[in-house]
């Protein structure tokens, strides 16, 4: 991710009001230089030797704010812990059943099946979800 994309967002946050604490500012730019889509602990586990005192209720109320700016995402997976991505692209994820590794892929939008769940059940479609599961490259490797 760009340095163009902290600065907008550092703009969405001031129009917010939001006031930007080196905490915050880490957090962000932790989320929008990983491709990892990351749960709390494992960025509680990056920042957290730089920032002794961020706990990850910190971290938490954080990636929540920035979610309600739209500036991130929250994935959720079932029970397991949910993960955040700074990518707001319209993009899928391919999800290693192995190691738990989340990749993005593009393709075109699933408009069409948006449309196709309309029209058969004359609902007003909002969104839809789709996750491809496999073994990622590294999984592959190690047997
Ligand atoms: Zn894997
Ligand atoms: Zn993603």
């Amino acid at each position: 991710m760009s340095a163009e994309q902290i600065q907008t967002a550092l703009k969405i946050l001031k129009g917010a009001g939001v006031r930007m604490t080196p905490q915050r500012h880490a957090i962000l730019s932790y989320l929008m230089n990983t491709k990892s889509h990351p749960t709390v602990d494992e960025i509680y586990k990056s920042l957290g030797g730089k920032f002794p005192s961020m706990s990850v209720a910190t971290i938490y109320n954080n990636l929540k704010m920035f979610k309600d700016l739209d500036l991130v995402k929250e994935l959720t997976y079932g029970d397991s812990s949910s993960r955040f991505d700074a990518n707001m692209e319209e993009h899928y994820h391919v999800v290693c059943l192995k190691c738990g590794t989340i990749e993005d892929f593009y393709y075109s939008g699933l408009h069409q099946v948006e449309e196709e769940a309309s029209t058969s059940t004359g609902f007003k479609v909002i969104s839809h979800r789709m996750e491809v599961y496999g073994v990622c490259s590294d999984c592959q490797v190690q047997h």
